[in-house]
């Protein structure tokens, strides 16, 4: 018998229960999965990073923790944590962000707040230019910034993706480490982060980088706050740089009421919504990882602790 120790809020553990059990009977484990185990009698934890779990050290038999989120800065430098960490990798998760992304890039690229904010009566004939002549960079090629590469590609986008390591990938453009960032920023009209939080990428957005962007680029943010220097942006928004910025993540959430994002003219907020993972299909992943593990084979979205993601 395999234990697994749901460690999430209450709340979540009862929409998780039965899509569990099925998704772990479905890849034949015989499992008990709960919120109250002896923790030396844990074989795996299932863990949301705001859970009351923050100590693993008890935890003397667990092989692995699988994170409920994509992002794992909050779990990742837990000195504690001495098992393998997966963060999640699972379908609906992917397919939301693709939607969000794709959906806030065609606002844009298509001026469709012209029409929606300025029913002033005037009938002016504005086309928009086809997605082939909008050049979009995708910081991040991972999971969920490839899927998007390959959705906006999809649609025509003119696309490049940066990464840390070099790529290959049919129809993207692909730039790689410290060099090749500048490089992207001079083509991207439409900028999309779907960096993780590390040390390596804080304030990737900073003064120097923000004047890289072409002349009223915009700039889309669904991957974390810390990667943009906010006084930088707001700075770069004030004087006609960056034309637009729209927001789903901030270094500190909620947004406080008072932020200068909040009210800006050329900012759009949204209250970290690109994107969740969503029950049913993050089951399929977790059983999945675990027949992984229990088969020996390597766990999808294993996390390198040298790297932070
Ligand atoms: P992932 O698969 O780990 O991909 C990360 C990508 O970033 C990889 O391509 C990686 O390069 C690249 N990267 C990391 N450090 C870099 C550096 N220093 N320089 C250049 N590239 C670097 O992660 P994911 O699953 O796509 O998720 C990305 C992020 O999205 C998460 O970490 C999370 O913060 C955010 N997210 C947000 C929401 C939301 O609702 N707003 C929801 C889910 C996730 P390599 O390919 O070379 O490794």
């Amino acid at each position: 018998m395999i234990n697994i120790l749901f460690a999430a809020k209450s709340e979540r553990w009862d929409s998780y229960k039965d899509a569990l059990n099925s998704a772990l009977q479905a890849e034949a484990l015989e499992a008990e999965v709960g919120q109250n185990f002896d923790p030396t009698e844990v074989d795996y934890i299932i863990y949301a990073p705001n859970s009351d779990l923050q100590d693993f050290a008890p935890y003397i038999r667990a092989k692995a923790v699988l994170n409920l989120w994509a992002g794992v800065e909050h779990v990742v430098h837990n000195p504690s944590l001495q098992i393998p960490l997966a963060r999640m990798v699972e379908r609906g998760l992917t397919e939301g962000m693709v939607e969000w992304v794709t959906g806030h890039v065609l606002r844009h690229h298509l001026g469709m707040d012209a029409q929606i904010t300025g029913q002033t009566g005037d009938w002016v004939v504005d086309y928009p230019p086809l997605a082939r002549d909008r050049r979009v960079g995708v910081l991040g090629l991972g999971e969920l910034g490839l899927a998007c590469a390959y959705a906006l590609s999809g649609l025509r986008f003119d696309v490049a993706g940066w990464s840390r390591s070099a790529k290959q990938v049919d129809d993207i453009e692909t730039y790689s480490g410290k060099d090749g960032l500048a490089d992207i920023l001079f083509r991207s009209d439409i900028l999309v982060l779907l960096l993780p939080q590390t040390p390596e990428t804080e304030n990737v957005i900073n003064e120097r980088t923000l004047g890289q962007l072409p002349e009223g680029a915009v700039i889309i943010n669904p991957g974390r706050g810390g990667l943009i220097d906010d006084d930088a942006l707001l700075a770069a928004l004030d004087n006609g740089h960056i034309g637009h910025a729209t927001l789903d993540v901030f270094r500190t959430e909620p947004l406080p009421k008072d932020h200068p994002y909040w009210g800006h003219p050329k900012v759009t907020v949204t209250p970290h919504i690109a994107s969740a993972t969503r029950v049913a299909t993050s089951c399929v992943s977790l059983a999945e990882n675990i027949r992984r593990m229990e088969d020996g084979q390597p766990l999808i979205g294993l996390v390198d602790r040298s790297r932070a993601y």
